[in-house]
Order: C-alpha cells, then sequence, then structure tokens
C-alpha cells in the first residue's frame, strides 16, 4: 500500500519533461515529430494530445500505448504525467532557450542520418549537449535506406532487426560503427540502447526510421526512462513562475506577441510582466493570454481560445480544469511594447514585494549568456 500511494504522489509531483529535437537538417527531425504524432493519432487518441502553441503535449496514457510493445525489453516505471515536445525542431534551438540562465529543454534526441554520420549542426549540437550537461539520446535515423530492408511498420527496433536479411543486417551494423567512431572522436561514448550498461555515462543510441515508424517507440520509452532516471528533482512541480520566451512574432490582430513555454506556475490577464528586449529590458501588462483552438488548431487559422488565467501544473497533472484556468505550457501572451524582445530568454512577473530594477537586470543576464553561447559555437 505505502509503494503505491508513493507512486501516486510521484505522480502528482513531476511535471511532464520538455523535450527539444536537434541535429543537422535534412536528417529527419521533423519527420520523426510528424511520426510521433501521427502514430498517437491513428491509435485513436488524439483527444489526449494537445496542440499548444510551439509545442504538443503527449499525456502518459498515449505514450503507454505506442511504448508498451517494447517495455518487455525496457523495464519503466512510468511516472511523469507526459511529454512536452517543442515542435519547431533545431529551433534558434536549445542553445537559446533559457529560463533564469539554464535551459528549459531537460532532455534532447539528437538525430543523425545513418546514411551520412556527424555532419557539422550533428557536431555543434553535440559540442553544446556536452557543455550543458543536458541528457540525450541519438536517433540514428533513416534506417529503412540501408538495402533491401523489409519495413516492419512502428515495430520496436529489436524486432524489426530480427527479420531483416543478413546482408541488411551486415550494412546496418557497419554504418553504426562508423558512426559510433565520429561519436568517439567527440570525445563521447556511445553504444545502442540494448547494449548500453552505463546510461548515465553512455550515451544511448536508438536506430529509427520516421518514415516506417521502427524504432520510434523505443526512441520514447527511452526518452522516459532517461528523464524519469536523471531529471526528478527538476521535474518537481512548483508554483513559483518559471517561463521561457520561444518565439516573438506578430499575430494577426495582436501585434508582436511572445509564443511562451510556461514550466511552472500560473499567469493573469493584467500581470504586470518583464522581458528581455534587444534594446534593454520591456516592462508591460498581459493583454491577453491565447491557446490554439482545440481540434481546429492544424485548419484553422488565427483562431485562439482566450484565457483570463493559465496554468502549468494542471497541464501536466490533470486534464483542464476550468475553462478560466485553463492548462497549457505553450501559451501565446498578447501585450504592449513586445516588439525587440528577444526569444529564448526568461519571462518574469512583477510581485508587489519585487524590486523591479531587480527584475530587469535578471532577464538582461540571460542575454549576455545567450552571447557568450554564440561566441563559443
Ligand atoms: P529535417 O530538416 O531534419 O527536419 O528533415 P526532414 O524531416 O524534413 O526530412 C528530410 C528528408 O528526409 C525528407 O525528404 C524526409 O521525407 C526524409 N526522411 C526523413 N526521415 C526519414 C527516414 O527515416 N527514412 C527515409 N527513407 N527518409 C526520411
Amino acid at each position: 500500500l505505502f509503494a503505491s500511494l508513493s507512486s501516486l504522489t510521484n505522480l502528482a509531483r513531476l511535471r511532464s519533461p520538455i523535450l527539444c529535437v536537434l541535429g543537422h537538417v535534412d536528417t529527419g527531425k521533423t519527420k520523426l515529430l510528424d511520426k510521433v504524432r501521427k502514430t498517437n493519432v491513428q491509435e485513436g487518441e488524439a483527444g489526449g494530445i494537445t496542440q499548444q502553441i510551439g509545442a504538443t503535449f503527449f499525456p502518459m496514457t498515449n505514450l503507454r500505448k505506442l511504448t508498451d510493445q517494447v517495455s518487455h525489453s525496457v523495464k519503466v516505471d512510468y511516472k511523469i504525467p507526459g511529454l512536452l515536445v517543442i515542435d519547431t525542431p533545431g529551433h534558434e534551438s536549445f542553445s537559446n532557450l533559457r529560463s533564469r540562465g539554464t535551459s528549459i529543454c531537460d532532455i534532447c534526441v539528437l538525430v543523425v542520418d545513418i546514411m551520412h554520420g556527424l555532419e557539422p549542426q550533428t557536431i555543434e549540437s553535440l559540442q553544446l549537449l556536452k557543455r550543458r550537461r543536458c541528457p540525450f539520446l541519438v536517433a540514428l535515423n533513416k534506417i529503412d535506406r540501408c538495402y533491401d530492408w523489409q519495413p516492419n511498420k512502428d515495430s520496436p527496433i529489436q524486432d524489426t532487426l530480427a527479420k531483416q536479411k543478413s546482408h541488411t543486417v551486415r550494412e546496418f551494423e557497419s554504418r553504426w560503427q562508423g558512426i559510433k567512431g565520429e561519436i568517439a572522436s567527440q570525445g563521447l561514448n556511445a553504444d545502442l540502447y540494448y547494449e548500453n550498461k552505463n546510461p548515465r555515462k553512455v550515451v544511448s543510441v536508438v536506430p529509427t526510421s520516421a518514415i516506417t515508424g521502427e524504432g520510434v517507440p523505443d526512441l520514447l520509452l527511452l526518452g522516459i526512462q532517461l528523464t524519469q532516471k536523471m531529471l526528478v528533482d527538476r521535474l518537481m512541480l512548483s508554483e513559483a513562475l518559471e517561463a521561457t520566451v520561444l518565439e516573438v512574432k506578430v499575430t494577426e490582430g495582436f501585434g508582436t506577441t511572445l509564443d511562451i513555454i510556461l514550466v511552472h506556475g500560473e499567469l493573469h490577464e493584467g500581470d504586470t510582466i518583464v522581458v528581455c528586449g534587444m534594446q534593454g529590458p520591456i516592462v508591460t501588462t498581459i493583454r491577453t493570454l491565447l491557446t490554439p483552438h482545440p481540434m481546429k488548431e492544424l485548419r484553422v487559422k488565427n483562431e485562439y481560445v482566450h484565457h483570463k488565467s493559465i496554468e502549468a501544473s494542471m497541464a501536466v497533472a490533470l486534464p483542464p480544469v476550468t475553462s478560466s484556468l485553463q492548462a497549457a505550457m505553450g501559451v501565446k501572451i498578447a501585450a504592449s511594447g513586445l516588439e525587440g524582445a528577444v526569444a529564448g530568454t526568461s519571462l518574469l512577473r512583477l510581485e508587489k514585494e519585487d524590486d523591479i530594477e531587480e527584475l530587469k537586470s535578471s532577464v538582461m543576464e540571460d542575454l549576455e549568456e545567450l552571447k557568450k553561447d554564440v561566441d563559443k559555437s
């Protein structure tokens, strides 16, 4: 009884990890994200998946269905409520997504094309991940391009490999060994995840095909497992506001808006917020909080639901509760004076007891950090 009680409390207290996809252009990042989304939709569980601003939320019930086939080989105790996947792959990316100086990505998937090996942007990303000590997995994508590959739709990788002809497996093996060597020359050890005896030190590699879906269940399961093993402290829910600006853009009817990821806490219409701007800190008042229209977001443009307040933790622990307290992690903010705001930096809220000058200098620190990263890469 105690064991099950404690797992229940864990479930209530952990937020969903935020996952980012990185890699060189054309390695299949977009296709891989589409595959995860579609496979879920095809499973008839679209209702649970919520399209958010700049991100997609996958509730654990969905992920479980997908990953159940692999869980005979990888034991996972599902503790997190789901995964929030940032939609724009390789977004001004990970290097720019900061909340109070640390990256908001809890875990990354670095996509490598098995036909091309490590490419310049892959190497850049690898070095950044190393510097940030961000846990990550490698998706060794496009395995279906190995000669004579026989696809087994959405199959776990070991199952499909066992069904391939020996010359196909030999090609796969030799390409993988080559890439393993290239990763080693970047100062990192990597192993196929099912052969990896030390996942804390050695990077796990998951062979995938974004076209056939092979290996995708493994990738999701490994992602869940890795975050639960390494990030429990970071995933503890808290009420303090933590939010990062994902994008600054003009939205028809709203002028310049901020797309943000609300990691922890709650935002309200009328809140005074402080964000980093190219010409100095921006202090403004939230005019309205917007989320995409449920179910319509993919077909209808410029249709948003307005909210008086939005809470992050609800999105991860419970289904949306009331219409005014909508649950979301990806949110659009309309306010005046947002021109020149900088994507990838923290958003702070002015509370009664706060010193506004402190908040202003705090948001500008992120800009300094971003500049340092640019200099290093
Ligand atoms: P991105 O630039 O990394 O987002 O790459 P895309 O997702 O746009 O994919 C680039 C190209 O590779 C597209 O033509 C995809 O259809 C193709 N592609 C992506 N993943 C796979 C895969 O697993 N197998 C094969 N055969 N083609 C793929």
